[in-house]
């Protein structure tokens, strides 16, 4: 039985710094898949090496609302040729934050509303950060008629989630679900559709309960995460890690490939 991370930093110091041993630990741990999305216009390159260095990475390229405000307009340019050229998985991590305070709505926006144009031209599903900003990233990528992708660190309503789901859109949950106090998203992760959840570490972020105040995460933790979400659930272990490769590979389409 096998489990996909569908979103972890392995560039970040954190981990790129005792990588291999991150690698060796996620293949121990029975993890299939490792997506590596890319920030900004300085770690393109980063996550494109690891890509090509680990047969368990993929690839997806993207400008997160953190860093809008250093892409300049030629990046975009430079990001769709990137995306063909590396076969990305999806355009991501792209998104919109409500709670970043140094740089104003409208330059995530244009920067977000650029990226799904380059996911529509490009037929890529996109890999969104959508931290208090749900509704308004629904409404462009209704728009835009973006071909799905994955929500990640879904902390929505659970009519905002059908929105997404009936949008093509799943779901990402990571180690926010170990928290029993963490009522709110344990009720989504355990009540949603389960065609519409996939995993994910965030790794080195979104630390599990059993290592709350220990830096960093991992993507071998993802193991322990899905037991606890298959907990939630009450179903069979090896039916959810059918279900949740299905979904991943539903939500982006070219791991399908990589994984038959
Ligand atoms: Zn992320």
């Amino acid at each position: 039985m096998t489990w996909i991370d569908t979103h972890c930093h392995l560039d970040q110091p954190a981990l790129f710094e005792k990588i291999e041993r991150v690698i060796k630990n996620s293949i121990k741990s029975d993890i299939e898949g490792i997506v590596v999305p890319s920030v900004s216009p300085e770690n393109v390159n980063e996550v494109i090496n690891i890509s090509q260095r680990f047969d368990l990475c993929s690839l997806a390229l993207g400008f997160h609302p953190f860093f809008s405000d250093r892409v300049k307009d030629e990046d975009f340019k430079i990001l769709s040729l990137l995306l063909i050229e590396h076969d990305a998985v999806a355009v991501g991590e792209i998104g919109l934050d409500k709670f970043l305070d140094n740089i104003p709505l409208n330059t995530q926006e244009k920067v977000f509303k650029n990226q799904l144009d380059i996911a529509d031209d490009l037929e890529l599903p996109i890999i969104v950060h959508a931290r208090g900003m749900i509704d308004l990233i629904t409404k462009y990528i209704r728009e835009k008629k973006i071909k799905g992708g994955i929500i990640h660190a879904f902390n929505g309503s659970f009519q905002q989630a059908e929105q997404l789901i009936k949008l093509g859109f799943k779901l990402g949950f990571g180690g926010v679900i170990t928290y029993e106090r963490a009522k709110h998203v344990r009720s989504l992760a355990q009540n949603l559709p389960i065609e519409a959840i996939v995993l994910e570490t965030d790794a080195p972020d979104m630390n599990p309960s059993w290592l709350e105040n220990i830096l960093p995460n991992e993507p071998a933790q993802l193991k322990k995460i899905s037991q606890i979400f298959c907990k939630l659930r009450g179903l069979d272990t090896q039916v959810i890690a059918d279900t949740l490769r299905r979904n991943t590979i539903e939500a982006l389409p070219k791991l399908g490939r990589l994984y038959t």
